[in-house]
């Protein structure tokens, strides 16, 4: 541990067989050296730190190499390729062109090109990030690659190839290194850690691989630096401390709640998370790559692609066991849809909060749900444990308590309109109706009275006209007094948001600007069937106004078949606010100039 020279340094590959990964390049390059068919340039393309400059130089050694052993490898024992090992080797000479991009560097290297080698037949310029290059610059060099000399030899790498110009590319063999797999990383670092005397459990040498994002000098400098952290030790716990990792234990803590549908605890967990100062995003994508994990190791066919340790491996498979693939997908979906909405969120507790509500409402969906047309049924979100229940509904808390999971789709087929009285009925007025089939009843009767959100799903066709007539209603300021037909009906408040996020999530992307605009509101529930929303301006209003009906029908199959009526107020203290943020600024300008928008919509931007 006292002389410990930085890995990258010291085990840096010497021949082709010690390059880790990229055998098909090496391969080809090995060939090319021993056929003796060797271009005069060539042009290593790729991510960094993969081992562009190491194959280069490997490169450069072997073709110089006094007596090169069979398979196009050095001997590193001749006196070139020591001087080369020894870095002493005229014969190679590096130039960085992120630092000497002028064209006096490149004219002193064209200057340096014409002076044959003392040593062996060729000298190799290597020219590191050659996309840096000033166009003077370019243009000298392009002239000595041109016509180069019989002994020069020109291998420019880079980043970024797409900045290469095609004169350069044309003259050029073009060899694409690849990210380096995560197993390969972590196959080089157990054998350094062994080489080196060092304890190292594979779920850490895992993290350190997976960190590095198929770059083997950042996951190398990382190896180094969790070495000197933990003293030569190093152990899971240890790694993911001192690297900011989640630990995986409570994905699969989560995973567990999620499946008992144990909502509170997954809200519990979520905010121990945040409490630790992850960040939401971190966890979401986390919550992402398990349920991946899962699914792969669900199907025996897909289990090669889990990098884990075995001993992992058979955690995950035993409780792949108790997913399937359908809640396993619809998961990861949920996921995705929120990381992709992480970003432009304002409230971003809050969306990952309703992810995780919706991960937890799966179970129940799982075999019920077809094809997600048919009406989806929540259930419980909270024990009534987890809520007070108000005195006015005596009933609600044995309901709530009643198994959700007896309620299914297929349980409460829609029944015959002409059963249907005109006016919206709760479970608890509806008397039982002769002719509806036995299990409608029974389900009913396991409900009691659980209201609005386990209420039959209505048709979309019938649900349209209230909805509009809701609307016109929605405008008129006295919309709060004219609710007395409607009995109040049991969507929580909570319900009703969840209703209200779900649809928004699930517009196309077409409306993309009224998902937007519906995630940074938040319904506030009121009397009955009633809720408000507020909004900064006329103009928002008016378009919630247009969607108004949309928006009830969309929303009642979430609540099961409850359609609420929108109220809009106009947010007085923003209209007379005039420190405008980015939103409103940019609301403004719409307003003055509706091109704008179309413009915005065009370039698919976004507002930050
Ligand atoms: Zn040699």
């Amino acid at each position: 541990m006292e002389n410990y020279i930085v890995s990258a340094r010291k085990y840096r590959p010497d021949t082709f067989e010690t390059v880790v990964a990229q055998k098909a390049l090496t391969t080809t390059l090995k060939n090319a050296i021993q056929t003796g068919k060797l271009a005069h340039a060539y042009l290593f393309c790729g991510p960094r730190g993969v081992g562009k400059t190491t194959c280069a130089r490997i490169f450069a050694k072997t073709i110089n190499c006094l007596n090169p052993i069979a398979g196009g490898e050095p001997c590193n024992e001749c006196e070139s390729c020591r001087s080369f090992n020894e870095q002493r080797s005229f014969s190679i000479y590096e130039l960085d062109a992120a630092s000497n991009n002028s064209v006096e560097d490149i004219r002193s290297l064209n200057e340096q090109v014409r002076i044959p080698p003392q040593i062996g037949k060729y000298k190799v310029y290597i020219i590191d990030e050659v996309h840096m290059l000033s166009q003077a610059a370019f243009n000298a060099f392009l002239k000595t690659l041109e016509e180069p000399p019989a002994h020069a030899i020109f291998i420019l790498a880079t980043t970024e190839k797409h900045k290469i110009i095609p004169t350069i590319l044309s003259r050029c063999q073009i060899y694409d290194f690849s990210r380096i797999d995560t197993a390969d990383i972590i196959a080089h670092l157990q054998s350094i850690a062994e080489k080196e005397g060092i304890e190292s459990e594979f779920e850490a040498l895992r993290i350190i691989a997976q960190k590095s994002d198929g770059c083997m000098r950042d996951a190398l400098s990382l190896f180094d630096q969790m070495v000197s952290f933990t003293q030569g030790c190093l152990s899971y716990s240890k790694v993911i401390e001192s690297l900011n990792v989640l630990d995986y234990e409570y994905y699969f803590k989560l995973t567990d709640y999620i499946l008992e549908a144990k909502t509170s605890q997954a809200l519990l967990l979520f905010n121990e998370i945040l409490s630790k100062g992850f960040e939401g995003s971190i966890f979401i994508e986390g919550v992402a790559a398990h349920m991946r994990d899962l699914l792969v190791n669900g199907d025996p066919i897909t289990a090669p692609l889990f990098e884990g340790s075995d001993e992992l491996r058979k955690r995950y498979v035993s409780q792949a066991a108790k997913c399937t693939p359908k809640m396993l997908f619809r998961a990861i979906k949920l996921c995705n849809n929120c990381e992709l909405n992480y970003r432009t969120s304002r409230n971003k507790r809050l969306l990952v909060e309703l992810t995780l509500i919706q991960l937890s409402q799966l179970t129940t969906n799982d075999d019920s749900e077809d094809g997600g047309r048919g009406p989806k049924m929540l259930k419980p979100i909270f024990n009534k444990t987890d809520q007070p229940q108000t005195k006015a509904q005596p009933n609600r808390a044995e309901a709530q308590s009643a198994p959700a999971a007896t309620i299914t789709p297929q349980q409460q087929p829609a029944a015959p309109a002409a059963d249907k009285p005109k006016e919206q009925p709760t479970p608890e007025r509806r008397a039982p109706i002769q002719g509806r089939p036995d299990t409608l009843k029974r389900s009913e009767q396991a409900n009691g009275g659980l209201g609005g959100m386990f209420r039959r799903a209505r048709t979309n066709i019938e649900n349209e006209q209230p909805a509009q007539a809701d609307a016109a209603v929605a405008q008129q300021p006295s919309a709060q007094e004219s609710t007395t037909e409607n009995k109040p009906a049991g969507v929580t408040g909570e319900a009703l948001v969840q209703a209200w996020t779900s649809f928004a999530l699930e517009l196309p992307e077409s409306e993309r600007a009224l998902t937007e605009r519906m995630k940074i509101i938040i319904p506030e529930k009121g009397e009955g069937n009633n809720y408000t929303i507020r909004v900064d301006n006329q103009l928002v209003a008016q378009i919630f106004e247009e969607q108004a009906a949309k928006i009830a029908t969309g929303m009642s199959r979430f609540l099961g078949g409850a359609i609420m009526k929108m109220k809009i107020e106009i947010n007085k203290v923003a209209v007379q606010r005039h420190v405008y943020d980015r939103t409103k600024q940019y609301e403004i300008l719409r307003e003055k100039n509706p091109a704008i928008e179309k413009l915005r919509k065009g370039l698919n931007l976004e507002l930050t």
